[in-house]
């Protein structure tokens, strides 16, 4: 057995993971504890790392237009319909899409292809859904797109305000480490800003619980409580910083009554906040997709950087506007230049950097300008402008706002080509072809998290069937096409060296990102390259520490920020988010069982009063929809959400869910700055959806479903448990169903039960069970999950199904803690019996010991305990 160090491939936190390796086979997974984001922690989705590396769903081979083909046809294809394409229609009618999960290597070779020989900048990224206003922002502010802050300033700050963030189950890790700072010295104060009470809030000294999308009201009215009590840093503000007085004069109008009309948050909870800010010299402004993902987002962002230049803190310990990055790799993507309006290291469409890195890569054809942002290259797909298509690593179909839009444009682009590890996402059945892509612990290369520190990941087992990694395609292309002096790389150490080199060059300090010394690497030294961070001791100090900015006159800059209120439309509020166990559109966290049983079937949160006011009950079946789209969830009602409000996790695709795709609702809508779309508020109207019959479906291969009012699949050991939900009687149902159901093999065993309306099938293949489905009319009337997924391998027997007795089994309802799979129902039931504390519960039933991602929901369990005692 031997051990390998590598990285998360999950969120922006970036954790260091050290693997067990045995033979081709990846063992298990901890934390690495010289890992210097995490310290040998992992939350549960890192700690399932090793259970998604199964071949299951994987694509194994090239297909063109469903056909498997090789290698040299695929590509030979690719780079001939590129070239045809680019002479016919042009250099613009040619796009990029890329990923925040491709690694630094991949993401170089795809932007230097496009911007450097291609002749055009339609290179785009989802990181454009993620965090591209902080970018904006961080160049409006600091004229280089630089966080200044580490994952230590969370710890060592004296008051952490994190905005637009639900971090206990967007990065745990980072959350963990506030929590062990708190407990081990009585720090930093948490304030949360957050229109929804999340798991984040549990441990929170302030809420603010704010009306959607009125962050910048908060904020500016900060500025100005800033000034008009003498709280600014006027030292620093005159020597560093310009502007200041155009961003006051924005502001001048909130005063505490405006911000309070326009938040709706209490007076005392607003002055409180202000006044703990204001007092507070040593303060952290953590901010997320909360922000970033709204129509203002990059004067969000900008609103609470001006409140540090403001007081000075910036560049210090403890101090900064730190913006944390959803993705694995959305700042390695930021370092080569993945945005269509950033050129490659830092560098932009200006004439002297455009020179610069023409003559660095001796580009043949350097894109004049920026090229399309993501929402503008599916628009212009749609509009037959854009022709080529090529996505890597990524799921649009899904993840971009107005999916049906999006779906219309890759119906309407002559050829789209998915690079990828599934080849049945939502994307991928719209390619004409498709590209098996390597995954994690698959291939090599470099990853940077949200603190600037850039780690390996390393390959642990060999890639499946003919996957390749991204980094290889895309120079095999270049090959093709003629241009295989300048992508002359035999591996992905190559591709770092040339990538540290550009970062350095001609550098002289004027750009932080330089990490040209690591040019210097050879590939033993690639090989064993510990995390690093940027700028490079001994090159540049840490971000501002010399209060310099890399502004023209090197002083930072306040933005004038004027709030305005979001539009309001009488429709119900819908936000979109993460939950704590799932990753994107599942591809990868979704075939984990023990991760699928947290939040199981698809669902749309909503206040109780609200769900009620609809004549809806927790389970019943919703349609959430307006003009763009609509999706059908099990009603799950959030006393976290105020009345008016919807949230929809962001994570379910039509290879999960009948009609689940939370994108559909939000309009294709964007920042003007940063042109990242508002995926956190769209107005749409929840109505009750029949159901004459539901239905719990096991099965042990790959079903493909009818069209149905809902159903929603999880993966069990062994196969797969699917709630469905149709309009007709469970009589009816069951005639459509059968004949649909029926798999390869197997003999169909039945019971019926017409007066009660309970059909239960069951098909065995030999001695075990290959499908079984339960129908009736009522959701509790269906079996519990746990003894249905016994199914599989026989746990359960399928005797009682045919015998017709009473299939409710104890379920341990939502599994709250992942590691020793302990339910919600187990939890409440200790509360019940006097467990007090979130120690007291481990000990009774272990939850909580493992990762620790679901501590924050058993305090919430045991704070509803005592509010409930307390009514
Ligand atoms: Fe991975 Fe969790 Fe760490 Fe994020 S916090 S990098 S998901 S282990």
């Amino acid at each position: 057995m031997t051990r390998r160090l590598t990285t998360c491939p999950y969120c922006g936190v970036g954790c260091g993971v050290e693997a067990e390796v045995e033979g081709d086979r990846l063992i298990a997974v901890m934390g690495d504890g010289r890992h210097p984001a995490n310290a040998g922690r992992l939350c549960v989705k890192g700690t399932a790392l090793a259970e998604t590396l199964g071949h299951e769903g994987r694509l194994l081979h090239p297909r063109l237009q469903g056909r498997r083909v090789s290698w040299d046809g695929a590509l030979d294809t690719l780079s001939e319909r590129l070239r045809v394409t680019r002479e016919r229609y042009g250099p613009q009618s040619v796009a990029f899409y890329l990923s925040g999960q491709l690694l630094t290597e991949d993401y170089y070779v795809a932007n230097k292809l496009m911007k450097g020989f291609l002749g055009s900048a339609n290179v785009d990224t989802n990181s454009r859904l993620c965090m591209s206003s902080a970018v904006a922002a961080h160049k409006r502010a600091f004229g280089e797109d630089v966080v200044p802050c580490s994952y230590e300033d969370l710890e060592t700050c004296d008051l952490l305000v994190l905005v637009g963030s639900n971090a206990a189950w967007t990065h745990p890790v980072i959350y963990q480490r506030i929590q062990a700072a708190r407990a081990h010295r009585g720090g930093p104060r948490l304030v949360v800003i957050d229109p929804r009470r999340t798991a984040t809030c549990e441990d929170a000294d302030l809420h603010l619980q704010l009306r959607p999308g009125t962050d910048a009201f908060l904020f500016g009215g900060l500025l100005r409580y800033l000034a008009a009590e003498g709280l600014t840093d006027e030292g620093f503000v005159r020597e560093c910083t310009g502007g200041l007085d155009a961003s006051l004069a924005a502001v001048a109008e909130l005063d505490p009554c405006t911000v309070q009309e326009a938040t709706g948050l209490a007076a005392a909870d607003l002055q409180r906040f202000y006044h703990w800010f204001g007092d507070t010299p040593r303060a952290v402004t953590l901010f997320s997709q909360g922000i970033n993902q709204s129509v203002s987002g990059t004067d969000k962002g900008n609103a609470i950087i001006n409140c540090h230049l403001a007081t000075g803190r910036i560049g210090q310990p403890g101090v900064g506007p730190f913006s944390i990055t959803g993705q694995p790799n959305a700042m390695g993507g930021r370092e080569v230049g993945g945005l269509a309006n950033q050129l490659a290291a830092h560098m932009d469409f200006n004439p002297a950097d455009m020179d610069r890195v023409q003559r660095f890569w001796r580009a043949a054809d350097l894109a004049a300008g920026p090229g399309l942002k993501a929402v503008d290259m599916f628009r212009a797909a749609e509009a037959g402008e854009i022709r080529f298509l090529w996505i890597m690593a990524t799921n649009p179909a899904v993840s971009l706002p107005d999916s049906a839009a999006v779906r219309r444009a890759l119906e309407r682009c002559d050829f789209v080509v998915v690079s990828d590890c599934s080849g049945d996402t939502d994307t991928a059945r719209m390619a004409d072809l498709l590209l098996p892509a390597a995954a994690w612990g698959e291939k090599d290369g470099t990853v940077t998290n949200s603190e600037r520190v850039i780690s390996r990941q390393r390959q642990l087992v060999p890639a499946p069937g003919e996957a390749r990694p991204d980094w290889w395609i895309v120079t095999e292309v270049a090959r093709r096409l003629g241009l295989g002096a300048a992508f002359d790389y035999r591996s992905p150490a190559d591709i770092f060296r040339e990538h540290a080199a550009l970062s350095g060059f001609e550098n002289d300090g004027d750009r932080a990102f330089d990490i040209g010394a690591l040019a210097q690497l050879d590939d033993a030294g690639y090989e064993t390259l510990a995390p690093v961070r940027w700028p490079l001791e001994d090159t540049l100090p840490a971000p501002f520490t010399d209060r310099r900015f890399f502004t023209p006159d090197g002083r930072a800059r306040f933005v004038p920020v004027r709030a305005t209120p979001p539009a309001a439309d009488g429709k119900l509020l819908v936000n979109s988010g993460r939950l704590r166990d799932q990753w994107h559109t599942m591809t990868r966290t979704g075939r984990v069982p023990r991760l699928a049983r947290h939040r199981d079937f698809f669902a749309i949160e909503v206040n109780p009063a609200t769900a009620r006011a609809h004549g809806l009950r927790a389970g019943d079946l919703a349609r959430l929809g307006n003009e763009r789209g609509a999706v059908h969830g099990l009603v799950l009602p959030d006393e976290g959400l105020p009345p008016g409000q919807a949230f929809l996790p962001i994570h379910w695709s039509d290879q999960f869910a009948a009609q689940a795709a939370a994108c559909a609702l939000f309009p294709a809508i964007t920042d003007p700055v940063s042109g990242q779309p508002q995926l956190k508020l769209a107005g749409a109207e929840l109505s009750a959806l029949p159901v004459g019959a539901w239905g719990l479906l096991f099965s042990r291969r790959a079903v493909s479903l009818p069209d149905l009012a809902y159903w929603s699949q999880i993966a069990v050991d062994g196969g797969s448990l699917t709630l469905l939900g149709h309009g007709a009687d469970p009589a009816a149902t069951r005639q459509w169903l059968e004949p649909l159901l029926v798999p390869e093999d197997g003999d169909l065993l039945s019971f019926e039960d017409d007066a009660r309306g309970d059909y239960r099938l069951v098909w065995r293949d030999g001695d075990s069970v290959a499908r079984a489905l339960f129908l009736g009319p009522g959701r509790d009337a269906l079996p519990g999950l746990e003894w249905m997924a016994g199914l599989a391998g026989n746990r359960t027997g399928a005797g009682d199904l045919l015998a017709g007795i009473d299939l409710q089994r104890e379920d341990p309802g939502t599994l709250i803690c992942s590691c020793w799979e302990v339910g919600e129902r187990q939890v409440s039931a200790a509360i019940e019996q006097g467990a007090g504390s979130v120690e007291d519960l481990g000990t009774r039933l272990r939850c909580g010991t493992g990762c620790g991602s679901c501590v924050p929901e058993l305090k919430q369990l045991l704070a509803l305990r005592r509010r409930d005692c307390a009514a």
